[in-house]
């Protein structure tokens, strides 16, 4: 059944990389201060504010940021952590660093979010926080998170890391929690290579934020002439960016607007392209709750096993279709067994891990090539059903 048709290789992803960004960074060389907290670091966190009202420290990446969550919390050793197990290894491994246990639960079928049902029961004396992620830039339902975290007095917290942009009602994602996340990682909607951002909801945090920041000196309080030397006062780390970086993302983060544009046409055509072929069964599309307003971060769909998705891989493969599936839960992958603990059944998470695949989506993804793709999916269609 496998045949080859389509000879032009499509890309799952290829990141955006313009003359935009290159003459932010020949200004940097010009300006003569390339590291950290300078020119573009400071309208990146100017733009940030704008956008969502919150100040932002600008990290290396997500991890890094996530990283700086259980530092800022005083977590300690033994401490849980209520996550999903479906997500990227950093939401866990963050925590992990510094002794916290992973307690991971199930997510939601429909849009495999961490389900807000389950949480509550998953929660113990040694519970100190949850993380939610809202998985392909899909909101979860953060009502009934706040109202479980005031509840039992936890910390709330969000791996936005894929919801640049995306809202909850009218609250952007990330600005929920006491603290959030988001990424630049060039697979994300909005990229520096490596990047990301700590987003700080509850004022509390921001003086020690710097302070983690910056190696836990008190650095960023010197330059602004609060204090007249500088020196080493907390525990800390180097997570903040280089400003070759900061001029990279300030770039994208002023293209922005295009960028999602696009990402949301591509979206929406593969959602109208796929709607029949979840009409007959064959797959299932994303849900976007009404309370969602998404990124297009991701179009992914659901197959009804894992051989039919094996199938479907291997065939746009041959025609040079280049699609990705993810993530192997993080409660069976070895050091999740190693260093957290699951809740009880993680069936949904199993399932979703068999059988989603992800299609190409990227700014410069072109009608041409989105032709091809329906073309060859068609094919697929016809000789497996
Ligand atoms: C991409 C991603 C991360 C990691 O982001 P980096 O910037 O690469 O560190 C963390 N969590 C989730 C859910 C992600 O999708």
């Amino acid at each position: 059944m496998l045949e080859t048709i389509n000879e032009k290789n499509i890309l799952f992803n290829k990141p955006l990389c313009s003359t935009r960004e290159l003459d932010n960074i020949k200004d940097v060389f010009n300006r003569g201060k390339i590291s950290g907290d300078g020119y573009y670091t400071k309208l990146c966190n100017e733009w940030f504010l704008n956008k969502i009202n919150r100040k932002i420290l600008l990290t290396t990446s997500c991890t890094s940021a996530l990283e700086m969550m259980p530092i800022l919390l005083n977590l300690k050793e033994g401490d849980e952590v209520i996550m999903p197990s479906y997500t990227f290894v950093s939401t866990a491994n963050a925590f992990v660093l510094r002794g916290v246990v992973p307690v991971f639960v199930d997510i939601r079928p429909d849009t495999l979010n961490i389900d807000e049902n389950i949480v509550e029961a998953a929660i113990t004396p040694k519970t100190r926080a949850i993380i939610v992620v809202h998985y392909g830039g899909v909101s979860c339902e953060m009502n009934k998170f706040r109202e479980i975290a005031k509840k039992h007095n936890l910390y709330l917290l969000e791996d936005a890391a894929q919801a640049f942009s995306s809202k909850y009602y009218n609250e952007d994602l990330g600005t929920i929690g006491d603290l959030g996340t988001y990424s630049f990682h060039e697979t994300k909607n909005v990229v520096s290579g490596e990047g990301g951002c700590l987003i700080i909801n509850n004022e509390k945090f921001h003086e020690r934020a710097e302070i983690i920041r910056e190696k836990g000196t008190n650095r960023a309080k010197f330059f602004r002439g609060q204090v007249d030397k500088y020196t080493w006062v907390d525990i800390g780390s180097s997570y903040l960016p280089s400003d070759i970086i900061a001029a990279f993302l300030y770039s994208q983060l002023s293209f922005s607007d295009f960028i999602q544009k696009r990402r949301m046409e591509i979206w929406n055509k593969y959602n109208a392209f796929f709607e029949i072929y979840e009409k007959k069964g064959y797959i299932r599309r994303p849900f976007i709750p009404s309370f969602c307003t998404h990124n297009a971060h991701m179009y992914y769909i659901l197959f009804n096993s894992l051989e039919v998705r094996t199938k479907f891989i291997e065939y746009l493969k041959k025609n040079k279709i280049n699609t990705c599936f993810h993530y192997i839960p993080l409660h069976s992958a070895p050091a999740g067994i190693k260093y957290g603990k699951t809740f009880g059944s993680l069936n949904v998470t199993d399932k979703v891990s068999d059988t989603l695949v992800r299609m190409p989506l990227f700014y410069e993804l072109s009608d041409d090539d989105l032709n091809i793709i329906f073309n060859i999916v068609e094919n697929f269609f016809e000789r497996e059903f």
